[in-house]
């Protein structure tokens, strides 16, 4: 480790950095960390001021950041967040556990790579026609997630400079606490149209693994799930093919049935594995 952090302070040209991530932690990076000495190496690292302050930027379940953020006295996190992704990672649950804890909160995806701005369904659209308030679909995702006062900061990929622009604005004019009960019930119904378009109820507890052919279950299921969501087949093809290791993809399944009575949804997961199989290879 500090051999990759001298890397970086030369890249960066610097002596010290203000705010330093571990990043990607989950189960494994973190105990893999772990292993490695990590805790005494950011209290060393904070001690020399080579570090001002120290954070990790998570994507695994709730119980995983819990743990984690009850490790180390931690100065902020980041982790995925947007008005879809309420109870899925660390979720809402897991902002105000570490903010309680006095932790900064960095939200990433707020637009959830951008699924929330482009091919809004229907059913969505009527929602939105119900608010008072006149947001394009950039705006109303981002005001979400500024409207919760435990945020610190808002991260969001920029392709264009119109988008800077516009979320520059958005940060300066969005205020905490601003959105009236009614307007963030309209966020809860958008949730469930969005949810109710999915071809499976999968919530990706994992439950379900380990599959004994390394099927990762609720990754293919992820996937299959955002294509009909969010209805871009073809980037969600993308997405699959590029994204899931092969070794984990759905042809990998023999349709043992090992995975069937562990399912709390009751899906037929040999059954839907064929499907995503067919619908994303
Ligand atoms: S049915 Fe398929 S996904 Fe389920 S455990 Fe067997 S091989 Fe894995
Ligand atoms: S147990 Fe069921 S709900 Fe949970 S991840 Fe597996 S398929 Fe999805």
């Amino acid at each position: 480790m500090d051999t990759y952090f001298q890397q970086q302070l030369d890249k960066l040209q610097t002596d010290y950095i203000d705010y330093y991530l571990l990043h990607a932690m989950g189960k494994e990076n973190w105990a893999n960390l772990r292993k490695n000495g990590v805790l005494a190496w950011m209290d060393k690292m904070k001690a020399s001021g080579k570090v001002k302050h120290i954070g990790f930027s998570f994507h695994d379940k709730y119980p995983v950041f819990r743990k984690i953020v009850d490790a180390y006295p931690w100065d902020f996190c980041q982790i995925q967040f947007n008005y879809l992704d309420i109870r899925e990672q660390a979720g809402r649950r897991g902002l105000d556990y570490a903010a309680a804890k006095g932790m900064g909160i960095i939200v990433m995806e707020p637009l959830r790579g951008g699924k929330l701005v482009t091919n809004i369904p229907p059913e969505v659209e009527h929602i939105w026609q119900k608010s008072a308030l006149r947001l394009n679909e950039a705006e109303r995702a981002l005001h979400y997630v500024w409207n919760i006062p435990e945020v610190t900061l808002v991260l969001s990929g920029m392709s264009a400079l119109e988008q800077v622009q516009e979320n520059i604005r958005t940060a300066s004019t969005a205020k905490a606490n601003e959105l009236s009960r009614k307007e963030l019930n309209l966020y809860l119904q958008a949730r469930k149209a969005y949810l109710a378009k999915a071809p499976l109820p999968c919530t990706g507890c994992e439950y379900c693994l380990p599959c004994p052919q390394g099927v990762s279950i609720p990754w293919c299921f992820g996937v299959y799930m955002d294509a009909f969501m969010f209805g871009d087949v073809e980037r969600h093809k993308r997405e699959y093919n590029f994204f899931v290791p092969d070794e984990h993809k759905a042809d990998k399944c023999t349709a043992c049935g090992a995975c069937l009575s562990k399912c709390p949804q009751h899906i037929n997961i040999p059954v839907e594995m064929a499907k995503v199989k067919a619908y994303l290879a």
